[in-house]
């Protein structure tokens, strides 16, 4: 049976644990944070695309248990003037809605879920080396064990050790903002049952969604140089609050109010995302997740395209007649897909293009769009539908 090491067990490295397991293969998980990691700070929003990943991976249950869910968004303008109110996504299906979640809830969940179906989650496992030879692959780490495999998957995120090693000239890029984002439960904002809102600002793009036990979750995008890492790592609650509000407060929305609501849960981050044309694969080792395609978080659409990215993999490696043809049909399937998504969401981050979907008709398409239901699909032969397109 193949043996597959796959590195990090955040969405992505969770998820793809869940499908290789699915597909039958043999596989082991290394997370270098000491637990389940469930205390990251930040939320996402899952879109129905990630949604029907999840359910082919028959984790509808242990995702629809985190979190809660959206229906609807609402689009205003920097005077809180409103531009659209639009369904979002497969709203009517209860298992393919949007639904609103912590990261980190969002990969523990995922990894309680690789656990009790019997794959091995070793944590405090931080990969430093990566060495292949004829007969595997064997992943060293800080500790000095080393795990060895016939095939190892970098699921490791944005500042990958296992990029590091396939494509050492890789380096993520600023994509031109810096995110805030933070909760609160004394904001009282105007809410709607299950909708975000989004507020297209003078100075900042402005999102907010209020939880059904009513506490405000929000973000804010704003311009600028990337704040340096150790201006992240000492800043304060306070001292974001006075760099943000001056960028609200000039307009008619709920924004400013939230934030000055916020006391101590004020995170900021980067936006970040790895240019499109970075090498994925070498030899047994092949990147997934954001460590192959971080893209800034403008779309919203890192962690769908991270659990779209293990059913295929799981499916081509399940198809394909050997390991290289999986990994071939991998790329050949995905690499169009998540690079449009880098590239538009790098330009709404940077000011080139407008923010979607904020218009009364339907969200610009995706490649791949029209044929994502069936490659997620967990029954149909992956292989034979690539053949034959
Ligand atoms: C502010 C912000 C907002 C976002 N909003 C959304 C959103 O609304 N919707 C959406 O879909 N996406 C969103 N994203 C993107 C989403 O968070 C990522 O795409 C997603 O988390 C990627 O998952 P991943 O598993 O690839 O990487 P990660 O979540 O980063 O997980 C990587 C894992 O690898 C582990 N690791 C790292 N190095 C090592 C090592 N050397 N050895 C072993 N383990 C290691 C880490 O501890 C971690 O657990 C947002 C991102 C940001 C920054």
């Amino acid at each position: 049976m193949v043996r597959v090491l796959v590195i990090g067990g955040g969405i992505a490295g969770a998820a793809t644990a869940l499908a290789l397991h699915k597909a039958g293969l043999d596989v082991a998980v290394y997370e270098a944070h000491p637990d389940s990691a469930e205390d990251l700070g930040a939320f996402l929003t899952l879109a129905s695309n990630g949604m029907r990943a999840v359910a082919e991976l028959d984790a509808s249950a242990a995702v629809t248990a985190l979190g809660f869910p959206l229906t609807s968004m609402r689009v205003l303008d920097g005077a809180g003037t409103e531009l659209a109110l639009v369904p979002l996504g497969e709203a009517a299906d209860p298992l393919l809605r949007y639904r609103c979640l912590r990261r980190g809830d969002l990969g523990s969940g995922l990894q309680s879920e690789a656990v009790r179906r019997g794959i091995s989650v070793h944590h405090g496992a931080r990969l430093t080396t990566v060495q292949e030879d004829t007969h595997g692959i064997t992943a060293g780490f800080a500790d000095g064990s080393t795990a060895t495999g016939h095939l190892l998957i970098g699921a490791d995120g944005l500042n990958s050790r296992v990029r590091e090693a396939i494509a050492p000239a890789v380096r993520p890029l600023h994509a031109g903002q810096r995110v805030f984002y933070g909760y609160t439960d004394t904001a009282t904002p105007p809410a709607g049952d299950a909708r975000i809102t989004m507020i297209r600002g003078s100075a900042a793009a402005f999102g907010y969604t209020v939880s059904p036990g009513g506490e405000t979750y929000w973000f804010a995008r704003v311009s600028g140089e990337p704040l340096p890492a150790d201006e992240i790592a000492s800043g304060t609650p306070a001292g974001w609050r006075e760099l943000l509000l001056p960028l609200l407060r000039d307009d008619a929305t709920p924004a400013a109010d939230i934030v000055t609501a916020t006391a101590d849960d004020v995170l900021v981050t980067n936006a970040t995302e790895i240019p499109t044309g970075t090498p994925w694969r070498s030899g047994r080792a092949l990147l997934v997740g954001d460590a192959a395609h971080a893209a800034s978080p403008a779309t919203g659409q890192g962690a769908s395209m991270a659990l779209e990215d293990a059913v295929i993999l799981a499916k081509c490696l399940r198809d394909a007649p050997d390991t290289d043809s999986a990994l071939s049909l991998y790329e050949e399937l995905r690499r169009p897909r998540v690079e449009h998504n880098i590239t538009v969401s790098g330009n709404i981050s940077r000011g080139a293009s407008a923010p979607s979907p904020a218009r009364r008709d339907a969200p610009p398409s995706r490649p791949g769009d029209d044929e994502l239901v069936r490659l997620l699909d967990w029954k149909s032969d992956v292989w034979a539908t690539a053949r034959f397109r």
